[in-house]
């Protein structure tokens, strides 16, 4: 037996063959086809925002909304995040500027902002790290005061709402991945939200190698654009995913049983008015307090099968790539959140006997 971190949700064989069948007819493969174009339409209306640009995945998403967006200089960013964030700063030649984050929630920490701006700032690019929504409305507050951009990283947020509102209605765009491993996937797959309907060429131009139209090539840029299987993938999980979502919860509330108030260990918790995708369920280990080193855990879970991840470590202000190359400010409570965290396997077939096998072996280390 094998429990892994994850495990992709997918509709059923015949539900995908019906859903890709018309593409024998139309011979229309890619380039802003039928079912993109289906996508589209269902994705702002399930996300709750007012306009939604589709990519073959997050990555290239956020690539381009940070080039449409024409940022210069310097990004606060959190180095608590998958590479993918400072990765796409620094491959749109701008230079990462790392704020630390809060203890509560691992988003960055707003009240540390401030005093990271120069005259070089133009933009802030934070998280929802796990699902966990940042401080939306003091960002929003500093990026006004400061004359700055917003660009959230999403791709844990698939679905989330704070109050009634979709989480990527939020700052001036956001991104969300639809990886498979992620809460509603499209084999690979990601997008823009926005607001701001002059965004929705410029995005377009970026994903489709620059090209105004047919005889005008006004940007630099590559090809970035979701084809019709993937958006057909997409379209059948979009049936579904409330059902896998309200099964990870399930397997979510049975963790926080296991775990919660259990000595040295800090398991995720929900925050206050915010409607969850329940996407990850990080825990953080004390090892002077609960006896075992995350490392520990990590090798016990893994001799029996069960497969945990060290997400987010290393942070991305401590890769090799970008030694000598910027000023790579220290951030400690991000350092200790990334040596202590583990991420359990969690989807939406994940049963309670799953969860107490796993809690079984962590609480018997
Ligand atoms: C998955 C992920 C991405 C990248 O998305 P892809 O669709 O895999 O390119 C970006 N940021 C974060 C935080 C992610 O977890």
């Amino acid at each position: 037996m094998k429990i892994n971190v994850t495990r992709s949700s997918m509709p059923s064989f015949e539900e995908y063959i019906e859903e890709i069948k018309p593409l024998w007819d139309s011979r229309w493969l890619t380039n802003m086809g039928a079912k993109h174009n289906e996508l589209e339409e269902s994705l702002c209306n399930y996300l709750l925002c007012k306009n939604v640009s589709l990519f073959t995945n997050g990555h290239l998403a956020l690539e381009a909304v940070i080039a449409s967006l024409n940022l210069t200089g310097e990004v606060i960013t959190t180095p608590f995040t998958f590479a993918s964030t400072t990765q796409a700063i620094v491959r749109n030649g701008l230079t990462p500027v790392f704020c630390d984050i809060n203890p509560e929630d691992y988003t960055m920490d707003a009240s540390k902002i401030e005093s990271l701006i120069t005259e070089k700032t133009s933009a802030i690019i934070p998280v929802h790290v796990y699902g966990n929504v940042c401080d939306v409305e003091k960002i929003e507050k500093i990026a006004k005061k400061h004359n700055l951009k917003v660009i959230y990283d999403a791709a844990h947020t698939f679905g989330v709402k704070v109050g009634n509102k979709g989480i990527g209605s939020f700052g001036d765009a956001s991104m969300f991945s639809f990886h498979a491993t992620k809460v509603f996937n499209t084999i690979e797959g990601g997008c823009v939200t926005y607001s701001d309907d002059t965004l929705t060429q410029k995005l377009q131009i970026q994903k489709n190698f620059g090209m105004k139209d047919s005889e005008n090539y006004t940007e630099i840029a590559g090809n970035s654009k979701m084809n019709e299987f993937q958006a057909a993938m997409g379209l059948c999980n979009l049936r579904h995913v409330d059902k896998e979502i309200e099964k990870r919860k399930k397997a979510v509330q049975r963790y926080m049983e296991r775990l919660n108030g259990i000595k040295g260990i800090t398991a995720w918790k929900e925050q206050k008015g915010v409607t969850h995708n329940y996407a990850y369920f990080p825990v953080m280990f004390d090892k002077d307090v609960f006896g075992a080193s995350r490392d520990e855990i990590a090798q016990k879970l893994s001799e029996n099968g069960i497969f945990a991840r060290k997400y987010f470590y290393p942070l991305t202000n401590e890769f090799e790539c970008y030694k000598g190359k910027f000023t790579l400010q220290s951030t400690p409570i991000a350092k200790k959140a990334a040596s202590e965290v583990l991420t359990l396997p969690l989807y939406a077939d994940l049963t309670s006997e799953d969860v107490d096998l796993i809690c079984d072996i962590i609480l018997n280390v």
